[in-house]
C-alpha cells in the first residue's frame, strides 16, 4: 500500500509542510507535523519542502500485478439499453479489433443484462471472437454494484491484458468499481489508443493539465489496463456477417446481484434540442462569426444540408449559442459524414472532438490556421463570402 510517514524524531515543527501543502492535509499538533490521511493525495509537495531535515516521506507501492504476461486478450464492455446494444460499443470493437490484431490475441465482449443472449451475434459480426454473456433478469435495470461485481469475477477468472469501457454514464459507473476491486488504474476519456509494439502495452492518450497537453498514460505494473473512451471518438467497426465466434453463457447465484440500492422507477428523459452527435452534417461556428445573429447564416446552410449547428467554445462562452452545441473536450465529441467549421482556429480541445468526422471542411482567412491541419478540404476566405455562397450553391445542387 502506498502512503506516508512522518519521522517525529526529525520533524523540527518549521510548519513549511503546512504551507505548501495544496489539499490542506498538514497541520502540527505538539509542534509536530501531522498528516490527514483523508485529505493527503500523496502530492509529494510536504516532501519538497521538508528537504533539509527529510522528516516526511511517501512510500509508493511498487508490486506488480503477479504474472502480468499470462494477462492476454482485449476486452470491451458491451453497454446495453433497453436490450439494444449502444453504438459506441461498435466503435470501442473497431478499435479493439486493431489492437488485438497488432498484439496478435483475441478480442472478447462482456454483455450482461435480461433476455439479451441473442445480441451476441452482432458483436461477433463486428469482430468479437468471443462474447460472455450473463444472462437474469436481476439485470434488467442497470445497478453498478452487481455489475461491478460481475465483470471484476469474470476478470479475475479470465485474465485479459485490457478493456475498454465506454465513456457512459454506466459504463464510468462499472469500471471505475471494477479499478478499485481490481486494485488497477483507470485512464478516463482517452481520445486515442495504440499498443506500444516493443513491450505490448497499451498506449492511453488523453488530454491533461486542463487539455493544455496531450499525455499518453502506460500501465506498466498492473494488469488489465483499463480505459474508457466516450462515444464518437472511434469509427465504428464494419458488420462482417460471415463472422464466426464462440458465445459463454455464464451463470452466477444471487450472492452477485445484492445491491444496497434498488431500482424505484425507470423515466425516459425527454429532450427538445438537437442532438449534435447525432446528426450527419455540422456547420461549426467560432469566434469569427461575431455574434448570435451570425449563427443564422450557419443555420441556413446546415438546413440546406439536412445538418445541425456546432460551434467551439470561444463562440459558447460569449453567449452566442447553447452549451448543448459545443464540439470538444469540455463539449461534445462527434463523428459527422461531414463537418464544416466557420472561422474556428482548430486549438487541439476543439480538434479532439471532431477530428474523427469523415470529411472536414474549414473555411478560415488565416492560411496557417491549425484547423487546415485536420482538413480535407480547406477554404481560405471570409466565412460572411464564403458560407452564403456555399449555401446557395448547395440548394442549387440538392
Ligand atoms: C480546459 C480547456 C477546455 C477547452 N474545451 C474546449 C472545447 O470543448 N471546445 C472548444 O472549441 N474549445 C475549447 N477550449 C478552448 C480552445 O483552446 C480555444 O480557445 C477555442 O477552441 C477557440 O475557439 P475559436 O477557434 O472559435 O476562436 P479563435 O481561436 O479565436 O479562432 C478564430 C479563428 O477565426 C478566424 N477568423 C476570424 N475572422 C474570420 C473571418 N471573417 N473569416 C474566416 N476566418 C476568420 C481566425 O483566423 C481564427 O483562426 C478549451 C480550452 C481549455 C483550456
Amino acid at each position: 500500500m502506498s502512503g506516508i510517514k512522518v519521522d517525529k524524531n526529525k520533524c523540527i515543527g518549521c510548519t513549511l509542510c503546512v504551507k505548501a501543502c495544496p489539499f490542506g492535509a498538514m497541520s502540527m499538533v505538539d509542534k509536530k507535523a501531522f498528516v490527514d490521511l483523508d485529505k493527503c493525495q500523496l502530492c509529494n509537495s510536504c516532501v519538497e519542502t521538508c528537504k533539509v531535515v527529510h522528516a516526511i516521506e511517501i512510500i509508493r507501492e511498487t508490486t506488480r500485478t503477479p504474472d502480468m504476461e499470462k494477462y492476454k486478450g482485449i476486452w470491451v464492455f458491451a453497454e446495453q439499453r433497453k436490450g439494444v446494444v449502444q453504438p459506441v460499443v461498435f466503435e470501442l470493437l473497431g478499435k479493439a479489433r486493431e489492437l488485438a490484431d497488432k498484439l496478435k490475441v483475441d478480442v472478447a465482449c462482456v454483455l450482461m443484462g435480461s433476455n439479451i443472449k441473442d445480441k451476441a451475434e452482432d458483436l461477433i459480426h463486428r469482430g468479437a471472437d468471443k462474447v460472455y454473456v450473463v444472462d437474469n433478469p436481476k439485470l434488467e435495470h442497470f445497478l453498478d454494484e452487481p455489475y461491478a461485481r460481475i465483470m471484476a469475477n469474470l476478470i479475475r477468472k479470465n485474465r485479459p491484458e485490457a478493456i475498454l469501457c465506454p465513456a457512459t454514464v454506466v459504463g464510468r459507473s462499472v469500471i471505475s468499481r471494477v479499478a478499485v476491486q481490481l486494485r488497477v488504474g483507470l485512464t478516463a476519456d482517452c481520445t486515442g489508443l495504440d499498443i506500444d509494439l516493443e513491450n505490448g502495452y497499451l498506449m492511453q492518450t488523453r488530454p491533461a493539465f486542463g487539455g493544455n497537453i496531450m499525455a499518453t498514460i502506460l500501465a506498466k505494473y498492473h494488469r488489465p489496463q483499463l480505459a474508457t473512451v466516450r462515444h464518437k471518438v472511434f469509427k465504428e467497426a464494419a458488420v462482417d456477417l460471415k463472422r464466426k465466434g464462440v458465445v459463454e453463457v455464464v451463470n452466477y447465484d444471487n450472492s452477485f446481484f445484492v445491491s444496497r440500492t434498488k431500482i424505484l422507477k425507470v423515466v425516459d428523459e425527454v429532450t427538445s434540442t438537437v442532438n449534435i452527435t447525432e446528426a450527419n452534417v455540422i456547420v461549426s461556428g467560432g469566434r469569427a462569426m461575431g455574434g448570435a445573429e451570425n449563427f443564422k447564416m450557419l443555420e441556413e446552410l446546415a438546413n440546406v444540408l439536412n445538418g445541425a449547428v456546432g460551434a467551439s467554445r470561444a463562440a459558447i462562452d460569449e453567449g452566442w449559442m447553447p452549451y448543448s452545441h459545443q464540439v470538444g473536450q469540455t463539449g461534445k465529441t462527434v463523428c459527422p459524414t461531414v463537418y464544416i467549421a466557420c472561422g474556428i482556429s482548430g486549438q487541439i480541445q476543439h480538434l479532439v472532438g471532431m477530428q474523427s468526422s469523415n470529411i472536414i471542411i474549414a473555411i478560415n482567412r488565416d492560411p496557417s490556421a491549425p484547423i487546415f491541419t485536420v482538413a480535407n478540404y480547406g477554404i481560405i476566405g471570409d466565412v460572411f463570402e464564403v458560407v452564403p455562397l456555399l449555401t446557395k450553391r448547395f440548394k442549387e445542387v440538392l
